[in-house]
């Protein structure tokens, strides 16, 4: 979805709202914890004040993943916000400050999808938990001891260390 920078110009500074509807295919291939989901439903305003033109808004979609630690599906209901800030590629706003989070502009318009893809996607889990607390299964028997709990006599790992390991599994 685009938006015309006319359009919001003659708003004189009054908030456009819209709608938009993000295609799951393309979003669901390029993040590969998640197994399915449902179109993205983006709804927000844009403004015009002065040079800048702000974005604001929030994205939904129920997303299925697979439990990292008992292997059990889930659906997440993802509620992702974006905010994003734009300039025209030639205002010297942009070249002020280095760490900026304000996107030059081409063209007439603001592109979004992209933006929203990519905003969507760094919201989503890489290691993706059924719980926070998920028992996982046992590593001996392989129940899933979030249901039943074995009499197996596994090593305890103290809960704050199983954080640790996800932790590293995470940052591989
Ligand atoms: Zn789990
Ligand atoms: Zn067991």
């Amino acid at each position: 979805m685009n938006i015309k920078l006319a359009d919001l110009e003659r708003r004189n500074g009054e908030p456009l709202p819209f709608k938009a509807t993000l295609d799951e295919v393309d979003l669901k291939s390029r993040h590969h914890e998640i197994r399915g989901m449902t179109p993205v439903e983006a709804e927000g305003e844009a403004v015009q004040l002065g040079n800048l033109y702000y974005v604001t808004g929030k994205m939904k979609a129920d997303v299925n993943f697979i439990c990292a630690r008992c292997l059990n599906p889930f659906t997440h209901h993802a509620s992702v916000s974006f905010s994003e800030t734009f300039a025209p590629e030639d205002d010297p706003i942009l070249g002020e400050d280095e760490d900026s989070d304000i996107l030059p502009l081409e063209g007439d318009e603001i592109e979004l999808d992209a933006l929203l893809q990519e905003d969507f996607l760094l919201a989503m889990p890489t290691f993706p938990l059924c719980e926070d607390d998920c028992k996982g299964l046992c590593p001996t028997c392989g129940v899933n001891r979030n249901e039943v709990s074995c009499s197996c006599t596994n090593e305890r790992i103290d809960p704050r260390l199983a954080g640790l390991a996800d932790f590293f599994k995470d940052s591989k």
